[in-house]
């Protein structure tokens, strides 16, 4: 198969580099991991260094509702040899019951219509951490919007308010904060706006990328019903491997039960079985870098997914603004 491989579409993706090198498949994937940009701890460019010193040679940047941080990842991941394949994570809900995770790979980073969503999405999210601050202060909690902004590269999210929270001495920690007082029915939540899941799949195909189901093991109903409404509104990956490959820190850990179920149902959907660590840093996600397991054959069939999404006709999706 290699050695019939047609280079022509290569020049019109300007996620890959010309150079011949970036072509090679790549041994060590991470395909999932969070910088400052969102949620994580590390700079994009810090994350690039990182993967590099962890024997990684691709990582995927998924930050949530932003591709922000993808352009400085790229430029640090390039001179140490890590290339980056620009992504994004999307909070959604499932057709009115549960949640769900969409991964958007190989977008185009810079897609007028991606933006256009995404800044609406993190518009919502940031009045949505308004109201849950304003809820808190209502309650008697001395924090402000302007502590919670600062502790926040990119876009607030609950994560931000729990540390303010530990910082005003009111939490231990992240979790403890959670449990106390952003979780429902506790003094500082509030609903987040719901998109669901297919539109978040749209406006990733509308910026011709990948959409993929996230740690999808505890969805219910993943087999009679989510799929294949997810997969006729344009899904094409599901994240098979994820977790840490050690078991001592077992946190949402994939077994190899759960990892063949999954695997299996990603072959009779047609589906790329794609994976990673879920990386945010050391003490948000226990997981380490690279330190999934994740074939890189998913890169490869992420490539030509692409080209082929860039070869087909544009379906251009814009969301609309939501009344709130
Ligand atoms: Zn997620
Ligand atoms: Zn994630």
């Amino acid at each position: 198969m290699s050695s019939q491989r047609d280079d022509s579409g290569a020049s019109a993706d300007p996620a890959d580099p010309a150079d011949p090198a970036a072509r090679t498949p790549p041994r060590h994937v991470d395909l999932h991991t969070h910088s400052t940009a969102s949620d994580g701890l590390y700079a994009p460019a810090e994350l690039a260094r990182l993967a590099h010193e962890a024997g990684l040679d691709l990582i995927a940047l998924v930050d949530h509702d932003t591709t922000a941080g993808v352009t400085e990842a790229q430029a640090a991941g390039q001179a140490l040899g890590v290339r980056v394949m620009p992504g994004v994570e999307i909070n959604t809900t499932l057709f009115g019951a549960g949640d769900a995770h969409i991964l958007g790979y190989e977008v185009t980073p810079d897609d007028a219509s991606l933006d256009r969503n995404l800044s609406l999405l993190r518009d919502l999210r940031e009045r949505r951490g308004e109201r849950m601050v304003e809820k808190l202060r209502v309650a008697g909690f001395e924090i402000s919007w302007e502590q919670v902004r600062a502790l926040a590269d990119g876009t607030v999210g609950r994560p931000h308010i729990a540390r303010a929270l530990i910082n005003g001495g009111y939490a231990t920690d992240v979790s403890d904060a959670f449990a106390r007082y952003l979780t429902p029915g506790k003094p500082g939540f509030s609903p987040r706006y719901k998109l669901s899941a297919d539109d978040a799949v749209r406006i990733i195909r509308s910026a011709r990328g990948i959409a993929t189901l996230a740690h999808p093991a505890a969805i219910a109903d993943l087999e009679t019903s989510v799929l294949p409404r997810l997969v006729a509104a344009g899904l094409q990956g599901l994240e098979c491997y994820y977790g840490p490959r050690n078991e001592a820190t077992s946190y949402g850990y994939y077994d190899d039960t759960t990892v063949a179920w999954l695997v299996g149902l990603a072959d009779r959907f047609e589906l790329i079985a794609t994976g990673g660590s879920d990386y945010h840093g050391p003490r948000m996600h226990p997981t380490p870098l690279g330190g999934r397991y994740v074939p890189p054959v998913a890169v490869t069939r992420l490539r030509e997914a692409r080209e082929a999404a860039l070869a087909r006709p544009a379906e251009e999706f814009i969301l609309p603004t939501p009344e709130l």
